[in-house]
């Protein structure tokens, strides 16, 4: 029989997103089912098999007709699908998501670490359609990425390929990082980071800002710069420096044709590219002087979107 479908997972801390596709890429159904992280997260994967099987059975699908079941996971995952623990849902040591899933589904399974996995989705139907070399950033509360080389996931020796938050990019950082080093990009480029620098450049200038009265955010910055405010501008400049070198670091090494801008921050829109471009076009590599921005376009979505191209 003919493969028509898959199912697109992607598992979070908080819910478990899934996707049920066509092989080509349309996304049919999408739900929602709680993260049991109890007892070590040993629900998870179990109530994740239940969930599809019940799928299958309430529509009158057969296996048969499911080209396999893609898993994005939150953690570091080899290109075997074995993930070396998962702090966010409980697990510990090491395991095979790919074995203990086909077990429980009797399906084909393809496993990748989460933010890859969004990477790929942006790739196949989001921001990065048309290129087949990108990096994602996802500006959150920290700063996620993903490398896609040739297509593919790239996930390196000890599957932190895509660590972009914690690129070293300032010397004189007294507040640690949550990866426990100091001057992490994503103290200064992520959703967080950059309210952080808004925070400090207030504590050093007495200025009027709309900031001053605002429970400040990513997007109130970004607001304040549209509306010319000049200490927004100032800060969201901070922002533009850090993240600009960072990103021209990558291409130096990387040499994409694209970055997709994912994340809170993106929310702001093609604003930020004009405090992040040039930056970087000073600092990089000047044969990778036109790589390409992007905005990401599929928002929650592109974990399972991914998640389903990783099974194609
Ligand atoms: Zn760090």
């Amino acid at each position: 029989m003919d493969k028509k479908y898959i199912f697109g997972v992607d598992v979070g801390g908080t819910t478990v997103k899934m996707g049920f596709f066509t092989v080509a890429g349309e996304l049919l159904d999408k739900w929602e089912i709680v993260t049991r992280k109890e007892e070590n997260g040993q629900y998870i994967l179990p109530d994740i098999a239940e969930s599809i099987l019940t799928y299958l059975t309430t529509k009158q699908i057969s296996k048969e007709e499911i080209a396999g079941i893609g898993i994005g996971v939150p953690g570091p995952v080899n290109d075997k699908g074995v993930i070396r623990g998962a702090v966010n849902l409980g697990w510990k040591g090491e395991f095979s998501v790919v074995d203990q899933m086909e077990t429980l589904t009797g399906m084909p399974v393809k496993a990748s670490n989460d933010a890859n996995v969004a990477a790929l989705g942006e790739m196949w139907k989001g921001g990065g359609q048309g290129y087949r070399n990108l990096i994602l950033v996802t500006l959150g509360t920290g700063i996620g990425g993903g490398v896609i080389l040739d297509g593919k996931i790239w996930t390196g020796t000890s599957g932190s390929a895509g660590e972009i938050g914690h690129i070293h990019v300032e010397d004189s950082e007294k507040e640690i990082c949550t990866c426990g080093n100091y001057g992490c990009l994503e103290q200064y480029g992520s959703a967080t980071g950059i309210v952080r620098l808004a925070k400090r450049y207030f504590e050093d200038h007495d200025v009027n800002s709309v900031l001053k009265t605002a429970d400040i955010s990513a997007k109130a910055i970004f607001d304040a710069v549209k509306a010319e405010d000049t200490a927004a501008v100032e800060i969201a400049k901070q922002f533009g420096e850090y993240l600009g070198k960072g990103l021209a670091s990558i291409a130096a090494v990387v040499d994409p044709e694209a970055f997709v801008i994912g994340g809170g921050v993106s929310k702001a829109g093609e604003v930020i590219f004009e405090y992040v471009r040039p930056v970087f076009e000073r600092n990089v590599f000047h044969a990778c002087r036109s790589t390409a921005f992007c905005l990401a376009t599929l928002g929650n979505d592109a974990g399972i979107y991914g998640a389903a191209k990783l099974v194609l």
